[in-house]
């Protein structure tokens, strides 16, 4: 999970109202559910519950047990999994925590996530409490997609739109994993290389979750009808599709970072390198390489991407590119 930006305007405001007591009943969080919307919502809940002078901690019992969402004095709530929506019963349970006494003695919190995926009827549920929130409540509704949302839920409520997160699939954070990799290479033995296969596998693994969630939201909304095997299905191929496009991605930096090997291992200046910032280590992985075995390692790795269109199985592909990518010493 991504880090709160705490130098973003939005974290500021937040800050200053609690700060100043002036801090609003309910909220409208603009940004992802699973990702960005979803740590400014606990991010807020840590201020008010973190149990130490510099709030928040991160660390305290209080804080912990907001990121585990097992305070009990925030009510979280979010869609069904099976039905992508989010019932009037819920948000009534929601409604009746956050009218009765804190358990610590202090503030109540209601969350809901993906606020868009609430009916009609929980949607007017939920605006009687907007009409007059408990003192010392709190609730956060958490959506990236707030046209969805009842016009007079959203004029209830202050608005805090976050920045951009870019493309869910980059949500899962694969540029810096794969960097991580990047930098290792290239094995120095047959069970370095199998670790790093293994590393690689895991990156696709992560992005393959996220994206079989972003699919599913989406099924959800469109197609709340189609039979459950079917849908499984369409998810499936779906998400396939999306993780095509992340490998072939993931392919082409890799190359690139291989053809920066070569520039050097070829005693090119590095001024023209790609990855300029990274030339420490690349000079010191060309220096492991000579000019023909960086070719090689090029090779290798547009081979990868091409055999993965030959639909040959993944752990294969990668556990023998790296392992031909072993250089010793
Ligand atoms: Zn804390």
């Amino acid at each position: 999970m991504e880090a709160v930006d705490y130098s973003t305007e939005a974290w500021a405001g937040i800050r200053n109202g609690y700060a100043a007591g002036r801090l609003g009943h309910a909220y409208v969080i603009v940004g992802s559910p699973r990702g960005n919307g979803r740590t400014f919502a606990e991010s807020i809940l840590k201020l008010l519950f973190c149990m130490e002078e510099e709030k928040p901690c991160h660390r305290c019992a209080g804080c912990r047990l907001v990121d585990s969402h097992k305070h009990a004095d925030i009510l979280w709530v979010e869609p069904q999994s099976k039905s992508r929506q989010i019932l009037a019963d819920e948000v009534r349970a929601l409604i009746q925590r956050m009218a009765q006494t804190a358990f610590a003695g202090g503030w109540k919190a209601g969350v809901v996530l993906s606020a868009d995926c609430m009916n009609p009827s929980s949607e007017n549920t939920l605006l009687k409490t907007l009409e007059e929130p408990p003192s010392k409540s709190l609730l956060l509704l958490v959506t990236d997609s707030p046209q969805s949302l009842l016009p007079t839920i959203l004029s209830r409520c202050q608005k805090i739109v976050l920045p951009a997160a870019g493309k869910p699939s980059e949500e899962a954070g694969w540029r810096e994993a794969l960097m991580g990799i990047l930098h290792e290479l290239p094995p120095s033995s047959g069970l370095d290389a199998a670790r790093l296969a293994g590393r690689f596998k895991g990156l696709f693994d992560t992005v393959k979750a996220v994206l079989a969630e972003e699919v599913e939201t989406e099924m959800g909304r469109m197609a709340g009808e189609m039979d459950e095997e079917k849908l499984k299905k369409v998810v499936e191929a779906r998400t396939n599709a999306r993780l095509k496009e992340v490998q072939s991605d993931v392919f082409r930096v890799m190359a690139d970072w291989h053809r920066d090997v070569l520039l050097l291992a070829s005693r090119v200046e590095p001024g023209h390198l790609l990855f300029a910032s990274d030339s420490a280590v690349l000079i010191g992985q060309a220096a492991r390489h000579t000019q023909a075995s960086a070719l090689q390692a090029v090779e290798i790795v547009e081979g990868m991407a091409r055999r993965q269109e030959r639909n040959i199985p993944d752990q294969h592909i990668f556990d023998e590119a790296f392992r031909q990518l072993v250089r010793n010493g």
